[in-house]
Order: C-alpha cells, then sequence, then structure tokens
C-alpha cells in the first residue's frame, strides 16, 4: 500500500480508537482505523433476541454527567438519559435481608466512611485494599459489604486492590455522583462514532515498526502516526511486536496496570416478578454479587423481534467471575435462581424466578479473544504514574484506551478522553513537523 503524507493508523475500533479517528478525520488526510474482530464498538457489545430490546454484554451504565465527554457527545446527537439511584438496595444473602439505600445498616454506613476518607488511609507499598482494611478494624461482614459494593463495582477484589491507584481515581474523579442509563442502546453510540470511517475488520496488528503497521497475514500499512488502543492485557501479553521495542518504564507500567475479569449471567424470565421499584440491589453473601434489571425504551425496543419476557442481570468480577465461568452453565442457573427465589419469595410464590425461568446466557470477558478481560482497576501492584506511563507518546507512536487513562478512569467517558488526548498529541506531532519543513498539513 502506498504511502500518503499524513496518514494515521489507528489499532483498535473500540469507542478510544473509534473517537481519536472521528477527530482527526476532519484535519489528517488519511485515517485507517484497523481492527482485529469482525466489528466496531470493541467492549460496547450486545446480544438481541431474548427479550425485546438488545442486553449489553460490557458497559451499560454512564457514571457521572459532569466534565464528561461521553454527555457532550451524547447532547449532540439529542439523545436522552434516565437517571438511577445507585445502589438502589441491599440483600444480605447470609440472613436474607434487605435494606434500601435511605436506610443503610450500621455496617453499610461504615463502609461507605470508609471509601470516602480513603485519602488518608495509609498502606505499606504491595499491601492490598483488603489488608488496609483489615487493619482499620473491619468485621468479615463490613469487608464482605465492601466486596461487593466496590471492588465488584472496581472489576476487582479487595485482595487485588491497592491503595496508590484507588487515591488517585479518588483525587481525578471529577464526573460527579450520577449513574445513568442512555434511552438506547450503546451500539448507537458506536454507529455513530465509526461513520465515515475507513475500518478495517479482521485486521489484527501484530507488528508495529516504525510507521508500518503490519497484521498477521502480513498486510502492511505505511503511515506517519500510529495510535495504539488495544486493550491492556493485548500489550500484556505481548501480542504487537514493536520496533524499536518499548522501553522498560513503560515495559513496567504495562506489568504492573492490572485488568480484570468479569463475567454477566443474563436470567431470562417469562414474566417480571420483582417489584416495579426495583432496579439494582448489591447482595452480600450472595452468589452473584451484584443483580439489575434494565430496559430501555422505544427506542431500543422497537427494532428488535422478541416478544414479552423480562431480564435479570447478574454482575461478578475477579476471583467470583472465575469462579462462575468455571461453573457448568446448570450450576450457574440454579445458584442464580436460588439467590432470586429467596430475595423475591412471596406466600403466593415462594420460588418466583424459578417458575418464570426461561433460559440463561453467561458472558465470560476472559474469553472475548481480542479483549481477554474486562477493565483495568486500581491494581495491588500499581504505582501512581503508571497510567501516565501507558498513554506516553513515543515518536510517532500514540496510546490511548481506558487503561492510559491518568485518572485511573476505565469507563466509556474514560476511553473516550483517551481518545481526544491522543488525536491532540498527534495533531501537535504532525504540527510541528509541518511548520520543520514549511509544508501545510
Ligand atoms: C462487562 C463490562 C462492563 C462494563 N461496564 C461499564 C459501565 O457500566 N460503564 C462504563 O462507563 N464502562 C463500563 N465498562 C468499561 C468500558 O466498556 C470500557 O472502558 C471501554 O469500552 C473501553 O474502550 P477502549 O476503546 O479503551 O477499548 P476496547 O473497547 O476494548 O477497544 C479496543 C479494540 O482493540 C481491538 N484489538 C485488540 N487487539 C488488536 C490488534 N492486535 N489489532 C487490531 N485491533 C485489536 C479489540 O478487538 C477492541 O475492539 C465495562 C466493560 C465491561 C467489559
Amino acid at each position: 500500500m502506498s504511502k500518503q503524507e499524513g496518514t494515521v493508523v489507528i489499532v483498535g475500533a473500540g469507542l478510544a480508537g473509534l473517537y481519536a479517528a472521528q477527530l482527526l478525520s476532519s484535519v489528517v488526510p488519511r485515517v485507517v482505523v484497523v481492527e482485529a474482530s469482525g466489528e466496531v464498538g470493541g467492549r460496547v457489545k450486545e446480544i438481541g433476541g431474548l427479550v425485546p430490546w438488545p442486553l449489553q454484554l460490557g458497559p451499560e451504565f454512564i457514571h457521572g454527567s459532569d466534565n464528561s465527554v461521553l454527555m457532550r457527545v451524547i447532547n449532540k446527537y439529542g439523545w436522552g438519559t434516565k437517571e438511577l439511584e445507585w445502589p438502589d438496595r441491599y440483600y444480605f444473602a447470609d440472613d436474607k435481608t434487605c435494606c434500601g439505600g435511605e436506610n443503610e445498616t450500621e455496617d453499610v454506613k461504615w463502609v461507605h466512611d470508609f471509601f470516602d476518607g480513603i485519602l488518608e488511609a495509609e498502606g505499606a507499598e504491595g499491601e492490598s485494599v483488603r489488608d488496609v482494611l483489615v487493619r482499620s478494624g473491619a468485621t468479615e461482614r463490613q469487608i464482605e459489604i465492601a466486596e461487593v459494593c466496590y471492588a465488584n463495582d472496581f472489576g476487582a477484589s479487595l485482595k487485588r486492590m491497592g491503595l496508590p491507584e484507588l487515591k488517585q481515581e479518588k483525587l481525578r474523579w471529577n464526573y460527579g455522583e450520577k449513574y445513568l442509563l442512555l434511552d438506547r442502546p450503546l451500539s448507537r453510540l458506536v454507529e455513530r462514532l465509526a461513520a465515515g470511517t475507513d475500518v478495517r475488520l479482521g485486521w489484527e496488528a501484530r507488528a508495529i515498526r516504525r510507521c508500518q503497521v503490519v497484521d498477521r497475514e502480513g498486510r502492511s500499512i505505511d503511515c506517519d502516526a500510529v495510535v495504539v488502543t488495544v486493550p491492556h492485557r493485548i500489550l500484556q501479553d505481548g501480542d504487537i511486536d514493536f520496533e524499536p521495542p518499548l522501553p522498560p518504564d513503560k515495559l513496567g507500567a504495562i506489568s504492573r496496570v492490572s485488568m480484570s475479569t468479569a463475567v454477566k449471567v443474563f436470567l431470562i424470565f417469562r414474566h417480571r416478578f420483582w417489584p416495579e421499584s426495583f432496579w439494582d440491589a448489591c447482595c452480600p453473601f450472595g452468589f452473584l454479587p451484584e443483580v439489575w434489571a434494565t430496559e430501555y425504551d422505544s427506542q431500543g425496543r422497537a427494532e428488535t423481534g422478541a416478544a414479552g419476557g423480562a431480564a435479570i442481570v447478574g454482575f461478578a468480577c475477579a476471583e467470583r467471575a472465575e469462579r462462575i465461568a468455571a461453573m457448568p452453565e446448570e450450576e450457574v442457573v440454579r445458584a442464580s435462581l436460588a439467590q432470586l427465589d429467596e430475595m423475591f419469595a412471596s406466600r403466593v410464590d415462594p420460588k418466583p424466578a424459578t417458575s418464570a425461568f426461561e433460559s440463561c446466557h453467561v458472558k465470560d470477558w476472559s474469553k472475548e479473544p481480542h479483549i481477554r478481560g474486562a477493565y483495568t482497576f486500581p491494581g495491588r501492584g500499581a504505582r501512581e504514574g503508571d497510567r501516565g506511563l501507558l498513554g506516553r507518546p513515543l515518536g510517532s507512536l500514540f496510546f490511548a484506551g481506558e487503561a492510559t487513562h491518568e485518572g485511573v478512569n476505565p469507563c466509556m467517558q474514560g476511553a473516550l478522553e483517551t481518545g481526544e488526548r491522543a488525536a491532540r498529541e498527534v495533531l501537535r506531532t504532525f504540527r510541528v513537523r509541518a511548520e520543520r519543513h514549511q509544508t501545510k498539513l
């Protein structure tokens, strides 16, 4: 393929790559996005046909609405969002009790206070958040609440989490606490971002040699800059051969930053058996640490063929996800239904989940061949500043993707922000070069 001045190759068609491509396309002569899988969107994925709206296999909620590129994009398209209260309620599977967000138990309050005051917490290098909690006098019950309410949400377990990045995240989180749901499936966002972009699907980058990107079949694209947005695990596993090799400080950060595993269990029912007001529960001591019910308005429903039905999503990360992923599906169904039966039992129907059950779909993110996990989290071995090292450009080589966000923000807006940052860095480099050679970009 012949080289065209001002060509940028973006590796990965997730939110970071697509947004960087959209921003660069209006300024740079040629932008090509190469994507290893057969579809755009990366971790934004959905499954249709189970209920009358597509179910989100990956991200689902918008975390925070202030200072958010994601909200800027959503508002630009004129789309709406629905605000949710999170967590809606807690279900304690050990003693089968429940409490709402407005009447939290003393243990729940203790855990919230601990995480609110995390900046004051002290820990030795390499110490886990679980160790810090134990040292602070947390009981086993408080530790379990912290596991399902905080660690699971971070995509981790307390044993795998460390203080430095947890503090970094706390300091840099400036999006507010709102929990929002887009009024349509997230695939619409991906479609809009990808529109008009030259995306090569089934094009798996295996080598980046200065300014040439080569795929596993030996096809190559010459270019002036490369933006790498692949998931962190792909870099950790050494899928891409860099020439010149990545420097030791970047390699060190790649090895220290952790990426989680997650499993989503989709339980499909003939009808809704939970109260209409219910949408989410954190479940200490439960088989599924968090469960929720989501649906979309007419925007999402109109185009799927399925009729009737209702769905509950179970979400588990780290060791719990690994355990569920290793179980036969019948066992996952049995344990999930037992939990939901206990949560929603009534005198009329003591096993409402079992009696309404239709089907189950388990999504194990560690098996996604080009992603191999869920998202990065404040890991035990990571050091402050590691994310900055992950995102630092090397000559004509630029890095984006959720793992490279300096605020340790693995959310959708975090991914978009890194795409925006990388696009700015590419343009700055091109302008400097153009000025040096007195050419017009
Ligand atoms: C289960 C789950 C739940 C989540 N929940 C939420 C949520 O509720 N809210 C929220 O804000 N965020 C959530 N997230 C996180 C959010 O999905 C991510 O932060 C975001 O989508 C990451 O975008 P990205 O562009 O950085 O990476 P990706 O979307 O992973 O894109 C990278 C792309 O690179 C491709 N690729 C890999 N290797 C190569 C190669 N060698 N050559 C070419 N292409 C390659 C991959 O196929 C992929 O398409 C969730 C994620 C998961 C998995």
